[in-house]
């Protein structure tokens, strides 16, 4: 593996900034106050490929590897974790349609989500079971030729305002991840009751809600790859999708050190910029160094998972995920730090990054489970 960037990755991290600068940082305060998904952000990033960069170049996508969309990931979270999220999770699911679904769902489906005309989510979590994916205990249960979905799921991003649902359910309800089914379920579907939930410390921009699935019926076609499979066909995202979840983390670190870096220069204190303090000095080098060996693993892992290397690419992923998480609050820890008490208001984005930052250590698997995979491998 290369340790620089290729010409075209280079012009996608600079397009995506130019991006990021124009569009989502002017109102990115405003959003995060707001509380208020970014609709016309999202809808204007889709014309640069942004949305869902990963959906194939047939189905109106970019085409994007997953090193590329990592890249995309970083530079639309440097600019705002909140928007970022909105605009990057914009296609959550699409490649659970992507490799295993019928083609009918690829050409509903995929290009309006490219086109940023439609939004999916992913239903995995329950209220009682986050963690433990296995345990989940939401129905769907065949009746004629017809699904049947009941059940609740927890902290589903984009909730309120997706279009089309990948829901996980169990099919063969004693049987734990061996009964476990995906299935598309448009979200006007009878049933699909979704409640917001915006009472979030940070990526206020970005929409969760709590679903209630009652009786929810579709199509025996609806199924997505085989029955019982689900789990098993979530596990090839996995990798990827941690791989992502270390980018939005670099990309928050990264913004809060470009942020800290600047104020150094500017604030002055004792007849000098605080700049010239070694010990503002060494907080910064510190920082660079984390955000740089966080991206380090984070590309490393990228490219492990787009190999195909199961194994590689799951340690990779999560070892990238728990180091960048983790480094990312801290580096955002240390530049409110830098900003004094100008950091600790919404005058400045250092706060922000700080709160945004925190979810990368919960999602797509906490940290602590994170720690079980790469010891599984290892022990
Ligand atoms: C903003 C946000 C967006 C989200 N988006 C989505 C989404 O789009 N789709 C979706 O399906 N889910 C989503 N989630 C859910 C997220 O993936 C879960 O919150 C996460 O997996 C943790 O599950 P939990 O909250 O039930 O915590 P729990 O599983 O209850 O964990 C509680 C604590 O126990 C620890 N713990 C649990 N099991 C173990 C173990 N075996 N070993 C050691 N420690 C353990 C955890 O690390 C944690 O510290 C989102 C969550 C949030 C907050």
């Amino acid at each position: 593996m290369s340790f620089q960037l290729t010409s075209e990755q280079e012009a996608i991290r600079e397009a995506v900034r130019e991006f990021g600068e124009n569009e989502i940082e002017p109102v990115a305060r405003e959003h995060d106050e707001n509380k208020e998904y970014p609709e016309g952000i999202r809808r204007e990033a889709a014309k640069y490929d942004l949305v869902a960069p990963t959906i194939d170049q047939e189905y109106g996508g970019a085409g994007m590897d997953l090193l590329d969309s990592v890249i995309v990931t970083e530079e639309l979270w440097r600019a705002d974790p909140g928007i970022g999220s909105a605009v990057g999770s914009a296609g959550f699911g699409t490649s659970m349609i992507q490799r295993f679904g019928a083609e009918w769902m690829k050409e509903e489906w995929l290009p309006p989500i490219a086109a940023g005309d439609a939004v999916s989510c992913s239903c995995i979590s329950e209220p009682a079971h986050g963690s433990n994916v296995a345990g989940m205990e939401t129905r769907a249960e065949r009746d004629g030729d017809e699904w049947v979905i009941d059940g609740t799921k927890m902290w589903i991003t984009n909730g309120t305002v997706a279009d089309v649902a990948v829901v996980m359910a169990k099919t063969t309800p004693d049987a734990g991840r061996k009964g476990i089914s995906a299935i598309l379920v448009p979200t006007d579907t009878e049933g699909f009751e979704p409640t917001k939930i915006d009472n979030k410390l940070g990526i206020r921009a970005s929409d969760l809600a709590e679903i209630n699935l009652d009786g929810v019926r579709v199509p025996d076609e609806n199924l997505i790859g085989e029955e019982d499979e689900g789990f098993y066909q979530l596990m090839n995202f996995f990798a990827g999708g941690r791989a992502g979840v270390a980018a939005q983390a670099v990309g928050a670190a990264q913004g809060a050190l470009d942020a800290a870096v600047e104020y150094a220069g500017e604030r002055e204190q004792f007849d000098q910029p605080i700049s010239e303090f070694q010990a503002i000095q060494h907080k910064i080098a510190e920082m660079a160094t984390s955000v740089e060996a966080a991206r380090s693993l984070t590309y490393r892992a990228a490219g492990y998972a787009e190999e195909g290397d199961r194994e590689l690419g799951m340690k990779y992923a999560s070892m990238a995920k728990l180091f960048a998480s983790e480094r990312a609050v801290e580096v955002a820890d240390e530049a409110i730090q830098v900003f004094g008490g100008a950091g600790y208001v919404t005058d400045h984005p250092v706060e922000r990054y700080y709160r945004d930052a925190r979810i990368t250590k919960i999602y797509e698997g906490t940290s602590e489970i994170q720690k079980n995979i790469i010891a599984d491998r290892l022990l």
